[in-house]
């Protein structure tokens, strides 16, 4: 575990473990689970649930295991089981163990006997619509089922002939006994197994009757010694259930207890499995892994480390009131994690020549190269320097020229000096056009005297820019993105998240170049381009980067405006 950007997780998660530990409940023990259903991939959203799970487990020297919540054979597949545990590794974490609901698929079923046997199950043989209609709602009375005092034994023998298949999808239910009355509606005889014919992705076909999320997730707990169930606040209404039926069998352990917190939303995007699959299906996106999904797969892609992830989650913490944080506030830990781990290294996203007349060439004629050392992370000297070619044909970043310059551009423009970074002072002097009229080549003059970039006559200039030398540059392509949703909120207005679809939410460069140093770069790593922002290299197309995150923190600039 990453232990020590690990601080106290949930306060009132802890508060409640403290008060367990005072009491002497557990007699001081504290374990944990995350339990996602395989049913697709991690979001940020299921961060916070891992940050929060395995934070309060270390905090109190416990244990978090992860248990795959795998009752549901239509959605779920071992690809996403592989890829679940996979993201938790890549967010720092180790499972003490990967369980699995369907392991407790017997222990289920006996402890389902059990409560038949006790007069507190019953088979019932309506729909799923009217048991559904006969459920009522607040303060509307409930209808019992016609099934609800048939006979234990007749239960009891119709249970077990589901279980053998004799019945059809949808037949007959298993119906927990509680209270048709009963104020919370979770506790109006909730159904607990129902016939499902298909193939479950660890059990096969060697059952058809599968446990609902309610009968098997608090017994899957007991069974595991779990001490503290965290979830989120849509389960506040179920905790009653939970308790229940835990009280009525004879646990393993001490029984355990369920706590909520709420749920992560990010403005821009949408936190929920089923939408992100949606996005997936209809391609919207490239898959789970593109860089412009909230999934712990796209965020890796994108160039998110998994630190400011979890700093991030830590910073949030866990809270009790559903609130949705800017992600612009993901951005900036982002951000401040790559400032300081992140290398330097100059590209130039739209290139424009920039030809130095006065440069020397060599005494063979051809141009004369020099090397500068730049620092690779002034944040961090220990990164050291790269060696970075200079000549006298250059690409500058287009935007950095305007031949009439407008008020407050004070880059370069004719007549004009500036800093090209770390190298010489150039002073533009005339430029070329295209038929079209428009501007391909520039040209300037040196000024040797500046090596460095410092005049030692400390003349100022306006502009530092950055710059590539064309002779050794490398050709990059590059992704820029911009919010996946253009809504704040996602569906807010219609109701409908895809109308609020960001339809122009990847900008594609190519003919974009390089440094050398940037040949070196290793999959998957992130560096700053000077002045544009923190890059990832592709994991796989060598020479493709995408734009993790502008420099500018828009975070700290919304504060700023919400302060004045
Ligand atoms: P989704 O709606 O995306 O399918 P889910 O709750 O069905 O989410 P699970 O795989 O069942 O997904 O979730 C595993 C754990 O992660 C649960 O404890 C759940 O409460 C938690 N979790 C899921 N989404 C979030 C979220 N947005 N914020 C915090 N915790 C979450
Ligand atoms: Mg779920």
């Amino acid at each position: 575990m990453p232990a020590s950007d690990t601080p106290a997780a949930g306060d009132f998660i802890a508060d409640a473990v403290r008060s367990d530990n005072a009491a002497g409940t557990y007699a001081g023990r504290v374990q944990t689970r995350f339990p996602p259903e395989p049913n697709g991939y991690l979001h940020i959203g299921h961060a916070k649930a891992i940050t929060a799970d395995f934070g309060i487990a270390e905090q109190f020297g416990g244990v978090c295991n992860v248990r795959l919540d795998d009752t549901n054979p239509d959605t779920e597949e071992t690809e996403y089981v592989e890829s679940i545990i996979e993201d938790i590794r890549w967010l720092g974490y180790e499972p003490h163990q990967v369980l699995y609901a369907s392991d407790y698929f017997e222990a289920l079923y006996q402890w389902a006997e059990a409560l038949i046997e006790a007069g507190s199950a019953y088979v019932d043989e309506q729909d799923g619509d009217t048991i559904s209609a006969q459920r009522g709602g607040f303060g509307q009375p409930g209808v019992e089922s016609p099934w609800r005092d048939r006979p234990p034994a007749e239960s009891l023998d119709l249970f077990r002939r589901m279980r053998r298949g004799e019945f059809p999808d949808g037949a007959k239910t298993l119906r927990a006994k509680i209270d048709m009355q009963a104020d919370n509606m979770q506790l109006r005889d909730p159904v607990m197994y129902r016939i499902r014919h298909s193939l479950h992705h660890r059990t096969g076909d060697q059952w058809c009757v599968y446990p609902t999320y309610d009968w098997a997730h608090g017994q899957s707990d007991a069974l595991e010694a779990v001490t503290h169930s965290m979830c989120t606040l849509e389960f506040v209404t179920h905790r009653p259930l939970y308790d229940w039926y835990l009280e009525q069998l004879d646990l393993p352990h001490e029984k355990p207890r369920q706590l909520e917190f709420a749920r992560l939303e990010l403005t821009h995007v949408v936190t929920s499995k089923r939408r992100l699959m949606g996005l997936v299906e209809q391609g919207l996106v490239t898959g789970w892994d593109d860089p412009r999904m909230p999934t712990l797969r796209g965020l890796r892609r994108r160039g998110y480390p998994a630190a400011a992830i979890r700093a991030f989650c830590h910073h949030i913490g866990v809270n009790k009131t559903n609130s949705r944080h800017s992600i612009e506030e993901l951005e900036s830990f982002v951000r401040a994690e790559l400032n300081r781990v992140a290398q330097r290294r100059m590209a130039v996203l739209r290139p424009l020549k920039l030809v130095i007349d006065n440069w020397p060439s060599t005494p063979e004629g051809g141009p004369a190269v020099e090397w500068f050392e730049i620092a690779n992370n002034p944040e961090n000297p220990a990164d050291g320097v790269r060696r970075a070619p200079f000549c006298g044909q250059l690409w500058i970043e287009a935007e950095d020229f305007a031949e009439t310059p407008p008020p407050k551009f004070f880059r370069l423009s004719p007549g004009r000096e500036v800093r090209l970074r770390g190298a010489y002072l150039v002073t533009a002097t005339d430029l070329v056009k295209d038929a079209a009229g428009q501007v391909v080549e520039v040209h300037a003059t040196y000024d040797p005297a500046t090596r460095g970039g410092d005049a030692p006559d400390g003349r100022k200039v306006k502009s530092t820019m950055h710059w590539v030398s064309a002779e050794h540059a490398i050709p990059l392509e590059v992704a820029l993105y911009d919010r996946l949703f253009t809504a704040a909120v996602p569906g807010e207005r219609t109701g409908e998240p895809l109308d609020d679809l960001n339809p122009a939410s990847v900008e594609r460069l190519t003919g974009c170049q390089g440094e050398p140093a940037l040949a070196e770069v290793e999959p998957g790593q992130v560096v700053q381009f000077e002045r544009l922002g923190y890059f990832a290299a592709d994991d796989e197309r060598p020479g493709w980067f995408h734009r993790t995150v502008g420099l500018r923190d828009e975070w700290a600039a919304q504060r700023k405006r919400q302060a004045g």
